[in-house]
This record gives structure tokens, C-alpha cells and sequence, in this order.
């Protein structure tokens, strides 16, 4: 693959960041994923906006306009010849000695990588995932999407060693959102139910573009936050994410969520959002 870093683009192999770079030693970094499909990206002015404001609420100095930004976007794609999968971009705040406090002159390392996935034609969509629930055990600003991933690895890890695929975090007897994705459930009555944004969750791109597409779809929308009790109770249950679009999630805790099968409204928010976001897609 060939790389970016911090201006250059590279083969992977010969891709270099300082042992000294404060995402590495503190995790000092912010990220973004976008999907490409077909070569275009899905909800890139979404991601960008997102990325400025990671950028904004740590105070690392935003190294690119939103002109670079997606010039360099489209770039990688091109380079790699990339139809289907995503990019990874992530801006620390560079190499300086160790040292706890911020640095006063911060120069922000840049990376971005590709990864070829299948997203439309990802099998799970077809069959939806199984989950556990495990405590929350996060920092308290995941509004902010930071690269400190240990815990979110450390809970899927623990699903999938439990036979699950992921995990719902739960904190105060809540679900807060997946390991990686925003959760939904679809009560009995065919409400949409997903938790309000605040820094308990990341603002989710996707999640934004589902919700805009159920309003519009007139599925009644309610953001509050669900108990892991009524979600095993609910008639469907899903996760959305940049690479998973929508995801039907059919078993919470070993129980089959409603029929235990991809439910309609989870189905027909997937197909909304394919077909809205291909359209959209730049
Ligand atoms: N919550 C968390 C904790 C995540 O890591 C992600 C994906 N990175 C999401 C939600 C979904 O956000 P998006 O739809 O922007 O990918």
C-alpha cells in the first residue's frame, strides 16, 4: 500500500513516525475512518467537520484546510486503486521530548492508510451480529474521537472470545454505544430508540444520516438512553458505523433479539442509507 505521512507519499515499508511521537506515547492523536465504495467517499463532509472539532477540544493546531483534507483523500484512493473499504486518517500532536505536559510548539504528525473491505456485500449484514454487554470502563469525553482504543479492544476481545461478535458498553445501567458503532433498539410499538448525544458517545456520522433518513421515513425517533433489559426485550436491535453502515444486531447476551433474524425497520434503514449515501458520495 502506499501511505501518506506528513506530506510524503510512501510504500508502507518505508513509512517512518518518531518513537517520540506523542500519539504513540500518550495516545495525543485523533482519528477518523471514512468508507469508500466505488471509489468515492461516503459522509466526507461529516468526518471532516468531526475532525476539526477532535482537533479543536484537545487544542492540537489543525494541520489541513478542508481543501488538503480532501485532496488527499481522494489521492489515497487513486494511489491504491481503492474500490470498496476505507481510509484511515489520524493526526497526533507530534514528536517532543516526554514530557506530560504539551508541548508549547506542537508540529501534528498526519498519517492516512487504506484498508480494502467489503462493505455492502459484508455477510454479517445478511445473518446481524450477536453481542455482550460489558461495563463502560472508558474516559468520560468519547465525544472526542481519540485513539486511546484499549478498552473498546480489550471489550471486543472478550466478545469474540465469548463466541459474540462485539460488544454494547454499559455505564450506570445504560448502554452508552458499541465498541466501535452507535446503538439502536426498535421497541414493539416501531419506535427508533438511540441515546442523545453527549460526551458519553462519539457523534456518529452514520448515526447522524440514519436518524435524518428514519424522521424522513416517518419512523418515530426517540434519543434516550435504553437499559440492556429492554433492548433484549425490543423487537430489533442494530449498530451503525462508518464501515458497518447499518448493522442488524440479532443477540444481546446469547438471546435472540425479536424473531432473532435482521428486523424490517433495521433492513429498510440499511437500504435507505446505502442508497441516500452512494448518492451523496463524492
Ligand atoms: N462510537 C464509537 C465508540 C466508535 O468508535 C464509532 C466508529 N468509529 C462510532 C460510534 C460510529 O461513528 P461513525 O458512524 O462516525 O463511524
Amino acid at each position: 500500500r502506499i501511505v501518506y505521512v506528513n506530506g510524503e507519499w510512501l510504500p508502507e515499508s518505508e513509512a517512518k513516525v518518531s518513537v517520540f511521537d506523542r500519539g504513540f506515547l500518550f495516545a495525543d492523536a485523533v482519528y477518523e475512518v471514512t468508507a469508500v465504495i466505488g471509489g468515492k467517499l461516503i459522509d466526507f463532509p461529516g468526518h471532516a467537520a468531526r475532525l476539526k472539532r477532535s482537533l479543536g477540544e484537545l487544542k492540537i493546531p489543525a494541520p489541513l484546510d478542508a481543501d488538503s483534507l480532501l485532496d488527499i483523500h481522494r489521492q489515497i484512493v487513486m494511489r491504491n486503486k481503492l474500490d470498496e473499504g476505507l481510509i484511515y486518517l489520524q493526526i497526533s500532536r507530534g514528536p517532543a521530548d516526554r514530557d506530560f505536559e504539551f508541548p508549547k510548539n506542537p508540529v501534528p504528525t498526519i498519517t492516512l492508510f487504506t484498508q480494502a473491505k467489503a462493505i455492502l456485500a459484508n455477510p454479517k449484514a445478511e445473518t446481524g451480529i450477536s453481542v455482550i454487554t460489558m461495563p463502560d470502563l472508558r474516559w468520560d469525553r468519547r465525544d472526542i474521537k481519540t485513539v486511546q482504543l484499549l478498552y473498546p479492544s480489550i471489550a471486543k476481545t472478550e466478545a469474540t472470545h465469548k463466541g459474540a461478535d462485539d460488544a454494547w458498553l454499559v455505564e450506570d445501567g445504560y448502554v452508552t454505544e458499541g465498541s466501535s458503532s452507535n446503538a439502536y433498539i426498535v421497541t414493539n410499538e416501531g419506535r427508533l430508540i438511540t441515546r442523545s448525544l453527549s460526551t458519553a458517545i462519539l457523534p456518529g456520522i452514520t448515526r447522524a444520516s440514519v436518524l435524518d433518513l428514519a424522521r424522513g421515513a416517518g419512523i418515530p425517533v426517540e434519543e434516550r438512553a435504553f437499559t440492556p433489559e429492554e433492548a433484549r426485550q425490543a423487537a430489533e436491535a442494530f449498530s451503525t458505523s462508518a464501515t458497518g453502515f447499518v448493522m442488524p444486531v440479532t443477540r444481546i447476551d446469547g438471546a435472540p433479539v425479536g424473531t432473532g433474524k435482521p428486523g424490517a425497520i433495521t433492513e429498510r434503514l440499511r437500504a435507505a442509507y446505502i442508497e441516500d449515501r452512494l448518492a451523496n458520495a463524492i
